[in-house]
């Protein structure tokens, strides 16, 4: 069944006028759901219960529930097991770094892509989440950040599964989140990340919305590429480029590329080499992320010398970079792997 949160305004409007309901409680309902953050419909107290009780019967919020959660030993990472309408559970974490507080949603019920090292690509693929079921995600930590006075800064949809394999509704939910006459987060406030479906990253620069791209490449090599994130095979580093130079062409906005640090395999001088090739004429940041260890993948992370070293030859090559920190590894906060822990554990 559809909840309230897979309409959009015009659909609301839609259902209440086939109600019989006035025009401007479409807007009124709209702003509890995504200005108060309610989720239920006893707090929409201007609304005659009449029509609280037609929308209860008529329509639910399917919100999703916590089916396991974990905080990091500083209490600044959440992660949450979100349990779905029909019991399948994706993850969504919260982490709070100074004033940020960002949530990191999923889009996929697992994943088709299955790269080597990730626990969400390990799982394989289950189904696409709704829109709804993507904004959901988000408003379960601003109404948990509301209770604290604190509130909801950015989004990346970077948990798990391809957001660009599920485009339209990921689309969606941004929408949703950048609504002004809603939640109101600002477009530079969202991150999409992507393993490369190069079509689709075109079809993404064409829709005028200014929220950052964030490439998972972590190789630039296609030999090497192959091996690491299979759907290069498919969409190889010339096209996934050109994609790239299509997108900051159009938006006029800096592309982040995401590299996991895999000692021995991705850290060497010619991968920094080749990637800082790759990046010339191109607006472009690169994250380095030493790899989260994943039990069906034998890769490590280098050590801190091996990450400084690389680092130090993207600076020799004037590549833009940052060394992120794996905040929460302690809590598993690699994609997919609370939900593969649970999995192993067994689940109803
Ligand atoms: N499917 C999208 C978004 C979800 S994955 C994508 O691949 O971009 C989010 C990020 O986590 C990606 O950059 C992915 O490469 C990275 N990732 C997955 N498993 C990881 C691991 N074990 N260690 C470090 N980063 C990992
Ligand atoms: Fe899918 Fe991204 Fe994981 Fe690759 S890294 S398997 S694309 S979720």
């Amino acid at each position: 069944m559809k909840s309230l949160y897979d309409l959009d305004f015009p659909a609301l409007q839609a259902l209440l006028a086939g109600w019989g309901v006035p025009t401007y409680r479409a807007r009124q309902v709209w702003e509890w759901l995504y200005v108060h953050l309610a989720d239920s419909f006893d707090q929409m107290t201007n609304l005659p219960l009449p029509l609280r009780e037609k929308l209860a019967s008529g329509i639910g919020f399917a919100l999703p529930s916590v089916a396991a959660s974990q905080t990091s030993a500083d209490g600044q990472t959440q992660k949450d097991l979100l349990r779905l309408s029909d019991g399948e559970t994706v993850e969504a974490v919260l982490m709070r770094y100074d004033q940020r507080r960002t949530a990191c949603i999923s889009t996929q019920v697992g994943c088709a892509i299955g790269c080597a090292f990730c626990a969400t690509g390990q799982a394989g693929f289950r189904r696409n989440l709704s829109a709804g079921e993507i904004v959901a995600q988000t408003l379960h930590f601003a109404r948990h950040l509301k209770q604290e006075n604190d509130r909801l800064t950015n989004v990346v949809l970077m948990g798990m599964g391809e957001p660009l394999l599920n485009y339209d509704a990921s689309l969606e939910a941004v929408r949703r989140m950048v609504d002004p006459q809603g939640f109101r987060l600002g477009q530079r406030h969202i991150t999409l990340s992507t393993v490369g479906i190069a079509p689709a990253i075109r079809r993404l620069a064409d829709e005028e919305i200014q929220i950052t791209l964030a490439v998972s490449l972590h190789a630039a090599t296609d030999e090497l590429r192959d091996t690491l994130v299979p759907i290069n095979r498919r969409y190889p580093l010339s096209e996934l480029f050109a994609a790239c130079h299509h997108y900051g062409e159009r938006t006029g906005r800096r592309i982040s590329f995401e590299w996991a640090l895999i000692d021995g395999i991705n850290d060497t001088p010619q991968q920094a080499q080749a990637l800082a090739a790759r990046l010339v004429g191109l607006h472009a940041h690169v994250n380095l992320i030493p790899l989260n260890p994943t039990p069906a993948y034998a890769g490590q992370p280098p050590n801190a010398d091996g990450v400084a070293a690389f680092a130090a030859q993207l600076e020799r090559h004037h590549v833009s970079y940052t060394v992120r920190v794996r905040r929460g590894i302690e809590i598993q906060a690699g994609c997919g792997q609370l939900r593969q822990r649970k999995a192993e554990k067994g689940r109803p």
